[in-house]
């Protein structure tokens, strides 16, 4: 049941669903690639103008190679508790620039279509009326920050020092990444950590002295047969080379060659096993004459399931039973910005942004009878945070 103080909040989201597909239209049909600044900050501009209009305190973290990150807040000054409650989503996508230009937002019956329209457009929609609901009609327990991140879908290079600054003075982060097609919410998530192994060999005319040569190739494919084996299912760890290159042209004995490895893990105490394993594999050649380095590239914590979030999730399934719609939880072996919340202490929950599929694709697609539902859901639990934590 819904206390009648909450009711006007879950009342007035109830009746915003056509200004919030007006305002996801917007920022679909802007483009917003991870490196591309200027869209990604195009679309900061759009929530930073909704925020504003709404009147919440603006706050924006410049940076010269990603977009901005921004913090929208609604203060709440006579609450015991001051630590925030944060709103979390990222406005970067993984498509280029052209792609909302051939493919724009679009609706067919219950689906939306266009790049990022699920992951996770929709969910920062969901989230800035959330805020804005709170301004509106109050029920919050405490001050409400949405924060609004550049560049998750390259492991946040910029954004993550802000997040963990965050989550270190926050009471509760919800991710808004999208529910699954199932409609479930996301409960624990893998460790992934992206690296690049470089090897490189001596060039030799494969012709006229083949045997002054040593392949960097060769040692690269030594070395990515033993990585492979690296691989336990039983134990949640898996490591796949996903991208080689190497070698100079077809007549010379190739004198570099280069992996792309991509580690996920589920207990973050595997992650430091499993990267010592990596680069002793990398490091250590077997063919005489060839030497291999090791670089991270990015990498995301895992969130790893828990009495905490066993309770969180307690909390959102049973508002969103009474809001309507029934939810379950799952693992999942994506990794998103929740991870460095949770590794920080942080309760976090993740997946509670409205219902898609196919994400990273062109069929990508967001229902949007689920719009409405999920910030709903996310507000009453909002408001029903105090009596379960
Ligand atoms: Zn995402």
């Amino acid at each position: 049941m819904i206390a009648t103080s909450q009711e006007p909040a879950v009342a007035w989201l109830g009746q915003q669903k056509a200004p919030m597909l007006a305002l996801l239209e917007r920022m679909v049909n802007t483009d917003s690639g991870s490196y591309d600044k200027a869209g990604v900050d195009a679309v900061g501009g759009i929530l930073k103008a909704f925020f504003q209009a709404e009147g919440l305190e603006v706050e924006t973290v410049p940076n010269d190679t990603y977009g901005e990150a921004i913090r929208a807040t609604l203060p709440h000054v006579s609450a015991n508790d001051q630590r925030p409650i944060v709103l979390m989503g990222h406005r970067d996508t993984v498509f280029g620039q052209g792609e909302a230009g051939r493919r724009p937002f679009r609706i067919e019956g219950d689906k939306a279509y266009g790049p990022g329209v699920a992951d996770m457009k929709a969910g920062l929609v969901m989230n800035a009326f959330v805020a804005a609901a709170f301004r509106r009609f109050g029920g919050n327990p405490g001050p409400v920050v949405c924060l609004v991140t550049a560049d998750e879908e390259i492991a946040s290079p910029s954004s993550r020092p802000i997040i963990e600054e965050q989550a270190r003075r926050a009471r509760i982060v919800f991710n808004s990444e999208p529910g699954r097609a199932s409609g479930n919410i996301v409960s624990g998530r893998k460790g992934g950590v992206f690296m690049v192994m470089e090897v490189t060999g001596k060039a030799a005319h494969s012709g006229a002295n083949h045997q002054d040569g040593v392949s960097a190739i060769g040692e690269l494919a030594l070395k990515i047969g033993k990585l492979h084996a690296l691989t336990d299912y039983a134990r949640g760890i898996t490591v796949n080379v996903g991208l080689v290159s190497g070698g100079q042209t077809v007549n010379t004995v190739a004198p570099w060659a280069e992996g792309q490895i991509d580690l996920r893990y589920v207990k973050a105490a595997d992650r430091q096993w499993a990267l010592d394993a990596i680069r002793g594999i990398v490091e250590s050649c077997e063919l005489k004459g060839t030497t291999g380095a090791l670089t991270i590239r990015g990498e995301f914590l895992p969130i790893e399931e828990s009495e905490t979030g066993r309770r969180l999730f307690a909390l959102y399934s049973g508002a969103a039973k009474d809001v309507g719609f029934s939810v379950g939880a799952e693992f999942t072996g994506g990794c998103a910005d929740s991870g460095f919340t949770a590794a920080q202490g942080c309760p976090t929950i993740c997946g509670v942004g409205p219902a898609g599929a196919k994400a990273h694709s062109p069929d990508e697609v967001m229902y949007v009878d689920t719009l409405v539902p999920r910030a709903q859901a996310m507000a009453l639990s909002i408001m029903r945070l105090g009596t379960v934590e």
